[in-house]
């Protein structure tokens, strides 16, 4: 059954603290690790999800076997002003830079340790930056080591300023730091942005194996020199599978276009059917694309959720056309709104019989961890999909028709304005098996101003409901810093960011559509 809540009044407000079991943890637990890094900081549970435990673990036995190396000097003064610390924080950058790049991978097997790729990419973020950070506060513990020697400063931070020196160290340092603030500048071209990201990995790679190979601290003692070409050998493995091996060796599945219908001004369905086997998927999930005709796009992926039910033939992604990528694929239509579609249909002197038919299109996948069966010991569940984060929603509908499924599911569809409310139709059309019990709000942003989680628990009632958002990255960072402000266990709260890019921290303002 589905219920249309849309008249009730938003913005109610409740402060119940919420308590309930807690599995599935799956998210990396800053809080956790600052525990870890300063027992007795504040922080009353130590909570690491697996990501967390391959960090800590990481970052354990590089200490270890550097204070290992160190044995008979830990009792100076001298190892642990600015020489020691300087080691350990440039092996933590490489051994950071290595798990940075094994997180996004695109392997569906590791999945689970990072709890799904969009999640990985958003720890990828994250040890990317600490790994930069860490690599600069190396330099400057290298340079205050040299003040405290009385050596030369310039020696440590300007290349070729005596000839003893290490410049190409020096260099390299520089052009990371370069690179890496590009990276983080959002102006930039997407696939400009992913190739600086193939060079800075490659560039930490080469960094730690020279470091391995000279002459120091890891040279001399053999258990940390292959734990730290372990770690090297794990980096490269993943980044070539990424770089060079994922479109020959990756999950790939070959579709040929169906259809492209539109949904409003600004949305196409690209439904397609296999070309041969088709992709097994749990609703949820997404597929990277590729149309190897588009021209100077035939190398390119566009993550997109998939729409459809597993149990259908044909697969759907519902897309929202914001840049050229997008755009063109309504170039993909055999429908009306093609051009060429008229002068097959009207042939002619000027319009010959087209041999038009249905483009290949690369589908890889399935990706992402962003399913319902991970909260299946909640009975009830929040959906909010926010503009086209609602795709997710779609296919869990979709498949919720062929399912028996208790739960109650109240299903926020966040749009700005009545038109945006594109697939508005389709859930009220969806008809579930009995037990199955929808309360839909369509929520207007226009009428009712921002969604926010204090009026989703008035709806709600109770203390024993799990959440899952999908949309744009602030949005979803918002909602989600909302209910965990209500007391919500951050293991019931899943959420999909329809970007790979830029941060997720919590905008000031309240929640945009
Ligand atoms: C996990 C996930 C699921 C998504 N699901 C959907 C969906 O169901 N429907 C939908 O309409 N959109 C979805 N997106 C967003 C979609 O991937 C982008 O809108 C699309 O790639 C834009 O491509 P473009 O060239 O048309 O736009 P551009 O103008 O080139 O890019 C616009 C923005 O899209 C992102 N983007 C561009 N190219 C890529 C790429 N190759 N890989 C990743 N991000 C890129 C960047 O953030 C960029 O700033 C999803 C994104 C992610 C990460």
């Amino acid at each position: 059954m589905i219920t249309d809540q849309t008249k009730q009044v938003p913005g109610a407000r409740i402060g119940t603290r919420l308590t309930g079991p807690r599995r599935h943890q799956h998210r990396l637990s800053a809080r956790a690790l600052v525990a870890i890094a300063f027992p007795g900081s504040g922080s009353s549970r130590i909570r690491l999800t697996r990501s967390g435990w391959l960090i800590a673990g990481t970052l354990f036995i590089t200490t270890g076997l550097w204070a290992a190396a160190h044995l008979d000097e830990l009792g100076s003064a001298r190892v642990w002003l600015f020489r020691g610390p300087s080691q350990l924080v440039v092996l933590w950058s490489a051994a950071l830079a290595s798990l940075s790049i094994l997180a996004v991978v695109r392997a569906q097997a590791l999945e689970p340790l990072f709890g799904g790729l969009d999640m990985a990419v958003r720890l990828h973020r994250k040890l990317g930056l600490a790994a930069l950070v860490l690599l600069a506060a190396h330099v400057v513990l290298l340079a205050a080591d040299a003040v405290a020697q009385n050596a030369s400063l310039a020696a440590v931070l300007v290349p070729f300023w005596s000839l003893e020196q290490r410049s190409i160290d020096i260099l390299g340092f520089y052009v990371l730091i370069g690179l890496g603030i590009l990276a983080y500048d959002r102006r930039l071209r997407h696939e400009l942005w992913l190739a600086l990201h193939r060079v800075i990995g490659l560039l930490f790679l080469f960094g730690t194996l020279h470091a391995a190979m000279e002459p120091g601290t890891i040279h001399r003692f053999e258990p940390l020199r292959t734990w730290i070409v372990m770690l090297l050998l794990v980096g490269a493995a993943a980044w070539t599978y990424r770089v060079l091996l994922f479109r020959r060796f990756g999950p790939l599945y070959r579709y040929k276009v169906e259809s492209v219908v539109p949904r409003g001004a600004q949305t196409v369905d690209l439904v397609m059917s296999p070309l041969d086997r088709r992709m097994m998927y749990e609703p949820g999930t997404f597929v990277f694309v590729g149309v190897p005709t588009f021209k100077g796009k035939e190398r390119e992926l566009h993550p997109f959720s998939i729409s459809s039910s597993p149990v259908e033939r044909e697969l759907r992604v519902s897309i929202r056309q914001i840049g050229d990528f997008t755009n063109q694929i309504s170039t993909l239509s055999l429908g009306e709104d093609n051009p060429d579609f008229w002068k097959a249909r009207r042939p002619g002197r000027y319009h010959p019989i087209s041999t038009l038919q249905g483009a290949d299109v690369d589908v890889y996948g399935p990706f992402g961890r962003f399913t319902p069966h991970r909260l299946q010991q909640y009975q009830r569940l929040v959906w909010v999909g926010t503009g086209i984060g609602i795709t997710p929603f779609l296919s869990m509908l979709s498949f919720g028709r062929s399912t028996v499924d208790f739960r109650r599911i109240w299903l926020y569809y966040v749009v700005r304005s009545a038109e945006d409310a594109v697939y508005d139709e389709e859930i009220r059309n969806c008809r579930s098996r009995a037990g199955f019990t929808i309360d839909y709000v369509p929520w207007l942003t226009s009428e009712h101003g921002h969604l926010t989680a204090a009026r989703i628990a008035a709806d709600v009632k109770g203390d024993d409901y799990a959440v899952m958002l999908c949309g744009s990255m602030f949005v979803v960072a918002a909602l989600r810093s909302q209910f965990r402000a209500l007391g919500l266990p951050p293991q019931r709260i899943i959420t999909e960011e329809l970007q790979f890019r830029g941060t997720s921290e919590a905008p000031a303002a309240p929640a945009r559509t």
